[in-house]
């Protein structure tokens, strides 16, 4: 059975570097971050530039585009001065979304500090709110579930629902699922009836109709620890058997995949990639040895 599945890309060389990696690795889809995710200024985004990018991705067969919001953002903020520059500065990531021709915006829900929960829910339903007013959007805003730790938000789907639920173009609102988050955060993807229960209580709070997105990454951490460590695809605690469940689940297959494993090199994206399309084809998906520490994404 053949997936949609791709990696992050880093744009150090480029944007149209980023193209040509994403096709050498053969991804049928790409995330992206548009800019320093840890913040400075970023850079322009030509016409002319944009164009190219856009023709060259949809030339490769990739589709659909993720954009990544940076870090340093926190759409929950209690504080009104941090919570207008993280607005101005997601407007301006949402624009160069678009820009971009990305069909995907991932935006982490951020950290209340202290506000408690539900104030912070609606401080992120109205960043999400303003940022779509106006507009006549053309990329989705996805919402990704996160792994608990701290004071941050949306580690629960009825979070997420709740924030949806209360942007009034809450249709151009979806929901990307991590998978290193949804075990870190106690949902038991990893046993068969786990997964089931939680799709089942995905549905029943947000539907599944929502998730647009999957980032498909093992855990280097154990069930529910509520930390967020990215981990080689059938080496972390989530395990291989567990992945071949999500990649061929009937209620799953239809939605692209992205890898955010850790990587130095091109190296290790393939060989994750390989392990994820043996298990897509019913392989056990079973490899060498396992890969060097590297590179950190969350
Ligand atoms: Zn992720
Ligand atoms: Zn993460």
């Amino acid at each position: 059975m053949s997936i949609n599945v791709g990696v992050h890309v880093p744009i150090a060389g480029g944007l149209l570097e980023a193209v040509t990696r994403a096709k050498r690795l053969s991804c049928t889809t790409m995330q992206i971050f548009s800019r320093s995710p840890r913040g400075g200024a970023a850079p322009a985004i030509s016409p002319e530039l944009a164009g190219r990018f856009d023709a060259q991705r949809r030339a490769s067969g990739i589709e659909p585009l993720a954009v990544h919001g940076p870090y340093i953002i926190n759409l929950a903020s209690p504080e009104s001065a941090m919570w207008k520059r993280s607005v101005a500065l997601y407007r301006e990531e949402y624009a160069r979304a678009a820009v971009l021709g990305a069909q995907y915006l991932v935006t982490h829900v951020g950290s209340h500090r202290g506000q408690g929960e539900a104030r912070g829910l609606s401080r992120v339903a109205e960043a999400v709110s303003r940022t779509l007013e106006g507009t006549a959007p053309t990329t989705m805003i996805l919402l990704e579930n996160t792994a608990g730790s701290g004071q941050g938000l949306g580690y629960t789907f009825e979070q997420l629902a709740a924030i949806r639920e209360a942007v009034p173009a809450k249709a151009h609102v979806g929901i990307c699922l991590d998978t290193a988050h949804l075990f870190a955060a106690g949902y038991p993807i990893h046993t068969e009836e786990g997964l089931e229960q939680t799709l089942t209580a995905f549905d029943r709070a947000v539907g599944l109709a929502h998730l647009r997105l999957i980032h498909l990454n093992d855990s280097k951490v154990p069930f529910n620890s509520r930390v967020d460590r990215h981990w080689h695809i059938g080496e972390g605690h989530i395990g291989r058997e567990p992945f071949r469940r999500i990649v061929t689940h009937p209620r799953l297959r239809a939605i692209p995949f992205i890898l955010e494993t850790p990587k130095t090199t091109e190296r290790e994206d393939r060989r994750n990639l390989a392990t994820v399309r043996r298990l897509a084809r019913g392989g056990d998906g079973s490899r060498g040895r396992g890969l060097a520490r590297a590179s950190r994404m969350t």
